[in-house]
């Protein structure tokens, strides 16, 4: 069994992606080929956002985001204190302080009800995180950061394809960026990325960015990095387009099926708030006793992963971010989720026994 089946996914769209890596092949354009901008046409559209850049991983979009918006060593950025790394660590790297702030008791993402009291005269951005699939509530965090003059960076790295009350993630905030990593709801065959803006001059300062902050070939108008999407991963991209409405749609019946079949089970089933779709980027679960339900799983050859067993504020790397402020809901939860085997392609029979195993043991 795997916990995410990429292969039966290539063997539908197999003709296709060939096809598509067969003309950047052909084309010679292996750099910022035609099949960059056209990818980035189609994201644009479907998110609703009027700018998106493609880019070399989530990861550097996120660093991409901080130096376009020109956050610098000494000011900070409040992040959710449980997330993956990537998302207080570009900050860091630039000299930011990640302010963690707790998240919220049933979705886990940021609660903005704990935001104000982190904010600071040194706070230039909020980093969100739509986490497991769904949004973060924008509506709220948007009008907190409005009102304190911040920037709000949607880290959207497991959010593409969401709606948040019926708009796209990745449209919500003043930068919002993706990954495409292969395990993500929309990944390549490699690493990819992408950042989405509706602010013009953003935009532009993220095309310079991208390419070593150049406006013109050898003269540098920003400090930049080489963050550029590769072509061939474009062309799988527009590929895995075509059919990726269609899983987010299967996404979602396999998520519900598994919350009506775990609907009687000892453990808390993933919550949607109102307003919210998630494309289930994980099938998380919340239990007593998580490391025993692990073991007990992959004695029964299920795999399972924990997204994310330490929040930011135990990491030693951050440690000395960490001032004492109350974080109990990310520590309680990063002891207690495990994510279930999640794709589109799961079929019913494997997931009746995932579930019987995972019922058996916490009953
Ligand atoms: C995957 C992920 C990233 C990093 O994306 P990469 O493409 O692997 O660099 C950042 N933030 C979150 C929340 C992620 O899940």
């Amino acid at each position: 069994m795997q916990f995410i089946d990429l292969k039966k996914q290539y063997q539908l769209i197999k003709d296709d992606v060939l096809n598509e890596i067969n003309q950047v092949l052909d084309s010679g354009q292996y750099i910022l080929g035609d099949k960059v901008p056209e990818l980035e046409k189609q994201l644009a559209s479907y998110t609703g956002a009027k700018h998106c850049i493609g880019v070399c991983d989530g990861t550097k979009a996120l660093l991409m985001a901080l130096m376009a918006l020109d956050i610098k060593a000494g000011d900070e950025v409040i992040v959710p204190a449980f997330t993956f790394i990537a998302t207080a660590s570009m900050a860091a790297l630039l000299g930011i302080t990640p302010v963690f702030v707790d998240v919220d008791e049933k979705t886990y993402n940021l609660d903005p009800a704990k935001l104000e009291a982190a904010i600071t005269s040194k706070t230039k951005a909020i980093i969100p995180v739509s986490l497991y699939g769904q949004c973060a509530d924008f509506d709220a965090i948007n009008a907190i950061a409005a009102k304190h003059n911040l920037a709000v960076i949607e880290d959207g790295a497991q959010s593409f394809g969401a709606t948040y009350k019926g708009r796209q993630s990745c449209s919500l905030t003043t930068i919002a960026t993706t990954s495409f990593f292969p395990s993500k709801p929309l990944g390549c065959y490699g690493d990819g990325g992408a950042i989405f803006t509706n602010n013009d001059e953003i935009a532009t300062r993220l095309k310079w960015i991208r390419i070593h902050g150049q406006d013109k070939r050898y003269h540098h108008a920003t400090l930049g990095i080489n963050g550029r999407l590769d072509t061939l991963q474009a062309g799988v991209l527009l590929a895995k387009m075509r059919i990726f409405p269609e899983e987010v749609k299967l996404r979602e019946k396999v998520a519900v099926r598994y919350n009506q079949l775990l609907s009687d089970a000892n453990c808390v089933t993933p919550y949607l708030a109102a307003g919210n779709t998630s494309v289930y980027a994980q099938y998380t679960l919340l239990v007593n006793d998580r490391d025993g339900l692990i073991k007990f799983l992959n004695e029964n050859g299920i795999p399972t992963a924990v997204h994310y067993p330490i929040p930011l504020h135990k990491q030693p790397i951050f440690t000395h971010n960490y001032h004492g402020q109350d974080l109990s809901v990310s520590e309680k939860v990063a002891a207690k989720v495990v994510s279930l085997p999640m794709h589109p392609y799961l079929d019913e029979e494997t997931q009746d026994k995932i579930v019987a195993t995972v019922k058996q043991f916490i009953g």
